[in-house]
């Protein structure tokens, strides 16, 4: 049974969720004038509240067909998610996000090539969202693939975008693929990568983010405990 605590826990989140998604009817944003009145950081601290629902098991009951089918004639999403293929990070079910309510292109690793880079471009400037998110999670195979340095197919060329990211990581422990911190800390470093990638090859996306019209921000899904934790400047 759950505690009084648990359960005053629980009804806090389900009343901020409450008040988050009054009056977007359960999505982002029920419209392109909704979504154009968010800030970045609006759309950010939104993605925060529905992963603490995630986690709580206090998802919004939702109905997918009705957003399918209120979102068929147009889409208006508040974010682009950059994140791995993993099976187990699925970024729209984590966060808790409906049906239009954010982009989401996965490569393994999280990392940023020129196609990925004209994806964002489009999300952004061209469709209107403001948020980029480079999420990358613990214990992913792209990163541990990088550390001990894979070489199979069109896998070796993915993976040498990440391997600067294991030689940018200080660790005082094993630098071993099987020292699941390590892991962990390399899949931080390669977010921070990929965010410098972002801002160092899109003019566009640069200065949309100067103009603070988006925030360009990382994050850190961890598998075992279901949290996304923001990197600075948007920790919590
Ligand atoms: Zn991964």
């Amino acid at each position: 049974m759950a505690s009084r605590r648990e359960f005053l826990a629980a009804s806090a989140v389900l009343g901020a969720a409450s008040i988050g998604l009054l009056s977007t009817a359960r999505v982002l944003a029920s419209s392109k004038e909704d979504r154009d009145r968010l800030s970045p950081v609006d759309v950010i601290n939104m993605m925060k509240d529905g992963n603490e629902r995630f986690r709580r098991g206090l998802r919004v009951n939702r109905d997918f067909l009705r957003e399918q089918r209120e979102r068929a004639a147009g889409q208006f999403p508040a974010a682009v998610i950059l994140s791995c293929i993993d099976s187990r990070a699925p970024a729209e079910l984590i966060m808790d996000l409906g049906i239009g309510d954010v982009f989401n292109a996965r490569v393994a690793g999280n990392v940023a090539n020129p196609d990925i880079l004209g994806s964002l471009e489009f999300a952004c400037h061209v469709a209107g969202a403001k948020v980029v998110l480079v999420l990358g999670h613990s214990s992913c195979g792209a990163i541990a693939g990088a550390i001990d340095g894979v070489e199979l197919g069109q896998l070796t060329g993915l993976l040498s975008r990440i391997r600067p990211a294991v030689a940018e990581t200080s660790y005082e422990g094993a630098r071993r693929s099987s020292d699941a911190v390590f892991v962990e800390r390399v899949a931080r470093t390669n977010v921070e990568r990929t965010i410098g990638v972002i801002r160092k090859e899109s003019l566009i996306l640069r200065e949309l983010e100067r103009k603070e019209a988006i925030a360009i921000a990382g994050a850190m899904y961890d598998l075992k405990t279901a949290t996304v934790s923001f990197l600075p400047p948007y920790e919590r």
